[in-house]
């Protein structure tokens, strides 16, 4: 099937699936083998390079819905992220990331570069000219995140993309937060993309996994890198993983739509001192965010500075307040506790968290469930917090 003339729900549900040539089943049979034989073949099929019938199935679908001429899926977001990173620098080269990136990320720069000689900046700013005060003779790599994680701010790709290729710089973006559904980011000059699919690609909190999609030549590199590491998924998983993409459209348009109300409704709540989210008109970068992106996403962060968070985790009925997110039950978490606790207090006050800060993911229950629980439980906390 040629999938660029498909339509988004259309790839979701049907690129790379494999036939049932012996029952002629709806859904793409499993291969869980880890042997596969080696002679009178094409292929030599293992796990760890990627190649099971499964793996390169669905690689075909992320390939596609990312408008890339190849994938590889991974064990983890961050399996994904650390072999990308490494297959494209060796000692003596320097690196410029983003200041806004998930907490894991920013681990991964800090604790793993000095051993292998890879010098780091972070920018100061999201600005392809904060990016571009950075660079340096032997800089190779440029890393980005939009929107970030937890802030959503959001980072004009196709100017500092336009920045890195006039230097010979390869551009990286984690695409997470997005999803294919919103961003497409190669259509905007970047040269590998990330993501953690155990968002809204697994959808469902259940899976862990990664992604990496680029050039053919670009993957040929992630791919000698990744044998090494062995980063590679599970076939079950794998399987699991495509069988749940296939709704992933349907999932974030809703949770597209759900955010924009939530972000709305919180705006106008006394208790809420700021809403970070790019489709808000007052969010700073909202009209880059309509010019580079489909949909604003499902995830919103807000700060709710007067009200006991433990209590109110406690009292929530409907939202879970869990660690990850992108699932079809909206969660909440707080960023200085989960995906942000490895950064030091100054360095995430550097980026802007505060204690206060919320990260809330929408998931597709009806907003005004969501709404009334919210409002539920500031009312016992602030009940709680006046009689003690
Ligand atoms: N990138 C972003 C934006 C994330 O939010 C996360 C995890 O929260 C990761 C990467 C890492 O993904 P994983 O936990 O699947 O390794």
């Amino acid at each position: 099937m040629n999938s660029n003339k498909k339509g988004i729900n259309t790839i979701c549900t049907h690129v790379g699936e494999l036939e049932d040539t012996v029952y002629k089943g709806a859904t793409s049979p499993l291969y869980m083998s880890t042997s596969y034989q080696f002679g009178e073949v094409d292929i030599k099929r293992y796990p760890r390079y990627y190649n099971t019938p499964n793996q390169e199935a669905l690689c075909k679908k992320l390939a596609a819905l990312e408008h890339a001429e190849a994938a590889l899926i991974f064990g983890s977001g961050m399996a994904a992220i650390s072999t990308a990173l490494m297959s494209f620098l060796q000692a003596g080269d320097h690196v410029v990331l983003q200041q806004t990136i998930y907490g894991g990320t920013y681990h991964f720069a800090v604790t793993q570069f000095p051993k292998f000689g890879i010098t780091y900046s972070f920018t100061d700013g999201w600005d392809p000219t904060d990016f571009e005060n950075e660079i340096k003779p032997n800089t190779k790599l440029i890393y980005m995140e939009t929107p970030s994680n937890p802030l959503l701010t959001i980072t004009d790709i196709k100017g500092v993309c336009e920045l890195a290729k006039s230097k010979g710089i390869v551009t990286m973006i984690d695409n997470t937060f997005a999803s294919p559904i919103n961003q497409t980011p190669i259509d905007l000059g970047v040269d590998v993309v990330l993501h953690s699919a155990t968002k809204y690609m697994g959808g469902h909190s259940d899976i862990c996994a990664g992604v990496v999609t680029a050039s053919k030549e670009n993957m040929e590199k992630v791919f000698q890198t990744g044998i090494c590491f062995g980063g590679s998924l599970s076939d079950y998983t794998v399987w699991l993983l495509e069988r749940s993409m296939k709704t992933m459209a349907l999932r974030v348009r809703a949770q597209n739509e759900n955010a924009m109300k939530m972000a709305e409704y919180l705006s106008q709540n006394e208790d809420v001192d700021a809403v970070y989210y790019p489709g808000l008109e007052t969010h700073p970068e909202h009209e880059l965010a309509k010019s580079q992106m489909k949909g604003f996403g499902g995830m919103l962060s807000f700060e709710l500075p007067n009200v006991d968070h433990t209590l109110f985790y406690k009292h929530l009925r409907l939202v879970k307040p869990v660690m990850s997110l992108a699932g079809v039950e909206s969660t909440m978490t707080s960023p200085v506790l989960t995906s942000h606790a490895l950064m030091s207090p100054e360095d995430r006050a550097k980026q802007g968290i505060k204690d206060s800060l919320i990260r809330f993911s929408l998931g597709i229950e009806e907003t005004e469930d969501i709404i009334a629980d919210i409002e539920q439980a500031i009312a016992k906390v602030k009940a709680l917090t006046v009689t003690a």
